[in-house]
């Protein structure tokens, strides 16, 4: 092993696990459903993002099952190749009719999605104006695109209004675009899209919306573009098939014209192998589903609305979340780390959140209901959280 390599790992890691900022993974054993099993310890799971509790289900399972037998287990190339499969096409039409976009361009993934719909629109010469808190793969995909990264403070609609005029009115970029998060995911809340359009059309903004949080979540799963009825207005609608779909991948929706170019300037479609028969079909499966019924999407709202006000009950802070997000806000990081771990000795588990990934001193744990939790599994969960939210002193 090169000796500089060597160095530079022991310098990283020991400063990493010298400021507690080493995160330790856990296994899981088995499936990821409402309640897990790590170290032999069974566990309401109140981390995922398995929002309707797809990632286990069966009709999902067996249609994974029936395209390995129909179609193997490999796309056997990229998609510009031969790699595009009827499972695609078949998965890219349901989906374009479920967000209610002329076309859909499907990715491995979401993060894979934003690194390819970002720079194949945008170049050096362009302005990208980014909401302080969106995602990492935003952030990545806008940087791998050259244009200038503009900063707007997050949801604030007077900062992004003077943004956007100084960066049109100045004549200095050729195209503009407005990039949020359509579900922020560490608070819960929703971007203002309304107001996002008409500051978008009066200086021709490219808008461009991450709704990985807000697919299968928001619109009656149709996402949070949906739910304004902007989805003729928005430019590009990306989405995950990772979260509430309950497999991987991810999407960008939007018109034909739109997709035609991806399909031929996406470099991850270009230059990485398609998604799998087994996970396309899943997905497929899963988008029809949505489609048929809001059943599981009225189950996770419900159980979102009951932890919430149970958490309230008890005197938690559990900020301003919209949607089944719903943080407990600790503040203190080491505390927020104690809660956390004590939470889970008692048998719930619920990550804890802290700086850098929130601001200092808005240290929070996380909850994710989702539609396959029950009434009981809840209930256990406020107990505990009563249980050692007394113990440290929080309520
Ligand atoms: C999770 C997430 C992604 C990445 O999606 P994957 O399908 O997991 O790669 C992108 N954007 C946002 C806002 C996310 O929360």
């Amino acid at each position: 092993m090169s000796q500089i390599l060597k160095e530079y790992l022991n310098t990283q890691l020991t400063e990493l696990k010298d400021n507690g900022l080493y995160n330790e993974i856990d296994v899981v054993d088995g499936a990821n459903g409402p309640v897990i099993t790590i170290d032999g310890q069974k566990l309401i799971n109140l981390s995922s993002n398995n929002y309707l509790g797809l990632a286990t289900d069966e009709d999902l399972k067996q249609a994974a099952k029936d395209a390995v037998d129909s179609h193997g287990v490999g796309a056997g190339a990229v998609r510009t190749i031969n790699g595009t499969l009827d499972l695609h096409k078949e998965l890219e039409d349901v989906l374009a009719e479920f967000k209610g976009t002329e076309a859909v361009i499907a990715f491995t993934s979401g993060f894979n999605a934003n690194q390819g719909a970002i720079p194949a629109i945008m170049k050096k010469g362009d302005a990208i104006l980014s909401d302080a808190l969106n995602h990492a793969s935003i952030i990545d995909g806008c940087r791998l695109s050259g244009a200038k990264i503009i900063r707007v403070n997050h949801s604030d609609m007077e900062d992004l209004r003077q943004k956007a005029k100084e960066a049109t009115e100045s004549g200095e970029y050729n195209k503009v675009m407005f990039i949020t998060d359509g579900v922020f995911s560490m608070d819960g809340d929703v971007a203002l899209l309304p107001e996002i359009m008409e500051i978008a059309k009066e200086y021709d903004l490219i808008t461009y919306v991450d709704d990985a949080h807000g697919s299968g979540v928001m619109g009656k799963g149709a996402g949070t573009v949906k739910h304004f009825g902007l989805e003729k207005e928005v430019d590009m609608q990306m989405g995950t098939l990772s979260k509430a779909i309950g497999v991987v991948g991810g999407y960008v929706a939007g018109s034909q014209e739109l997709i035609d170019y991806l399909k031929v300037a996406g470099r991850p479609f270009l230059f990485s192998t398609a998604l799998t028969p087994a996970d396309t079909k899943a997905i497929t499966e899963a988008v029809r589903k949505l489609m048929a019924s809001t059943e599981l999407h009225d189950k996770l709202w419900e159980n979102g609305d009951y932890l919430k006000a149970g958490l309230k009950d008890l005197g938690f802070d559990i900020g301003h979340s919209e949607t089944p997000i719903t943080p407990v806000i600790i503040g203190e990081e080491k505390l927020t780390q104690e809660f956390s771990k004590r939470l889970k000795e008692e048998g719930v588990y619920a990550k804890s959140i802290v700086f850098p990934t929130v601001p200092r001193g808005t240290g929070r744990v996380r909850n994710m209901p989702t539609a396959a939790h029950t009434k009981e599994m809840l209930d256990d969960a406020l107990k505990i959280y009563e249980k050692v939210g007394k113990e440290l002193g929080i309520i």
